[in-house]
């Protein structure tokens, strides 16, 4: 299923901005928001997309016409700042800046200026459930009202833009948006249960493509595994999700510029796999014509993975025309950490796993290796002391890359601890450090 226009929209003069009022709404088409995904504190939207506006709510939609941002107007929205987001995997959620939480400076905490509330569990770090204010759970039967509107409103005498991007709206209702995201799963093998932390520098907007399922090690804490054991995808099956993605997509493919490849261990596959799969996918989704600059690359990678892999894969993945971002799972330098969480590593491997993350960062320039640690008040003191020493130790380097990224544990019972658990591992870092929240797609 094609889930937009058949036609190719990239670029202009395709993506012609047409305004117009119907009756109390008024509607935009075929805005430019950033082509740049740039960090702000202030409501940023990215590519081109579709506008209508009613007294008290912005709602934005994507080139296929499906909902994707919205924002309230009148004063009692809790922040002008903050809204509603809905990704292809059909979950919402709220961006908030943190005032009504207290807690300002998220910025500190995240390296974004919002932190995004989900709808579904996940390892936040406070009881903060945004949907239990009226003011945005009523968002959603403005929506409903909205769509009921767009599906009587007459057309008669409005540009044929406008009436274009109200006929794709009103084709997709709850029921079709859900619809395409069990699509969207089906053609990669399952939902993204975890994507990396890195990709908050593309606002999550990544296209999956699954070069690799399982895992090595089924920790024990670990709330996102699957029970499957390590099996990269045949090469046939890597270009049959490419061209199924493709379509997928349709006409809003123009506004990625980021590929996940996934699942928890893409960087195991090895570098024939990996470098084919992100070279197809380049060229197939034409992330060269992307409305949105600078091509990204995610993945996960183990530490069996990263230690096996040499050079070669390096060099080759640092001539794709992406920067290419590598997330690894270290978890703890404390020997007894990592047996109670049921890691089969031992502290030797961590560390050099740490070294050599350090040396990619150095010396190629198109590829990042950032890493995650544990945080959580049932860890050993040791844990906390040994992450520090790591930290603390890192040699001087000039190329500001690399980052470390705390990842709350699910069953914490003491959540209000970890805040200064955080901030004591982070000052002493000479890495930035940021919390990180399992989102899925
Ligand atoms: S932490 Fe990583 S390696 Fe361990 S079970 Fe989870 S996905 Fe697998």
């Amino acid at each position: 299923m094609n889930h937009g226009k058949p036609t190719d929209a990239r670029k202009s003069p395709e993506h012609k901005t047409i305004s117009c009022r119907l009756n109390d709404l008024a509607i935009t088409v075929e805005k430019q928001g950033s082509l740049h995904f740039t960090k702000a504190s202030f409501p940023m939207r990215f590519g081109y997309y579709s506008e209508i506006r009613t007294s008290e709510y912005e709602f934005h939609f994507n080139l296929n016409g499906d909902i994707k941002f919205i924002r309230g107007l009148n004063i009692n929205w809790p922040h002008p700042s903050e809204s509603l987001k809905r990704t292809d995997g059909n979950d919402w959620g709220y961006y908030t800046v943190g005032a009504v939480i207290n807690r300002k400076g998220i910025i500190d905490w995240f390296g974004e200026y919002y932190l995004p509330c989900l709808t579904y569990p996940s390892n936040a770090l406070w009881d903060y459930n945004p949907y239990t204010d009226a003011h945005i759970s009523h968002v959603f039967s403005a929506w409903s009202q909205l769509y009921a509107k767009l599906y009587d409103i007459q057309c008669n005498g409005v540009p044929s833009g406008i009436k274009d991007f109200l006929s794709l709206v009103v084709h997709k209702d709850e029921n079709t948006l859900f619809a395409q995201s069990e699509e969207l799963h089906a053609i990669i093998g399952g939902r993204v249960s975890v994507l990396p932390p890195d990709t908050r520098h593309v606002d999550y907007e990544v296209i999956p493509l699954n070069i690799a399922d399982g895992c090595l090690y089924h920790c024990k804490f670990c709330c996102v595994k699957s029970r499957q054991s390590y099996q990269p995808r045949s090469r046939d099956n890597i270009l049959l999700q490419i061209e199924r993605l493709k379509t997928f997509y349709g006409r809003n493919l123009a506004n990625y510029n980021a590929l996940f490849l996934g699942n928890h261990d893409a960087l195991g596959a090895g570098d024939e796999l990996i470098c084919m799969a992100a070279s197809e996918a380049y060229r197939v989704f034409a992330f060269e014509d992307s409305n949105m600059k600078k091509p990204m690359l995610f993945l996960f990678g183990s530490v069996g993975s990263l230690l096996k892999s040499g050079n070669g894969l390096f060099e080759k993945l640092n001539s794709l025309p992406f920067y290419t971002m590598i997330n690894i799972g270290l978890e703890s330098v404390d020997e007894k950490t990592l047996a109670s969480i049921n890691k089969p590593l031992k502290i030797s491997m961590i560390q050099e796993a740490f070294k050599k993350m350090l040396e990619i960062n150095r010396n190629y320039a198109n590829i990042e290796v950032t890493a995650n640690f544990l945080l959580g008040e049932q860890l050993l003191p040791d844990h906390t002391l040994s992450l520090i020493e790591l930290l603390r130790d890192v040699p001087d380097s000039s190329d500001k890359k690399g980052a470390i990224y705390l990842s709350p544990l699910m069953d914490n019972q003491k959540r209000g601890e970890l805040p200064e658990s955080f901030f004591e591992i982070k000052k002493m870092s000479r890495l930035p450090a940021y919390i990180y929240l399992i989102q899925r797609l």
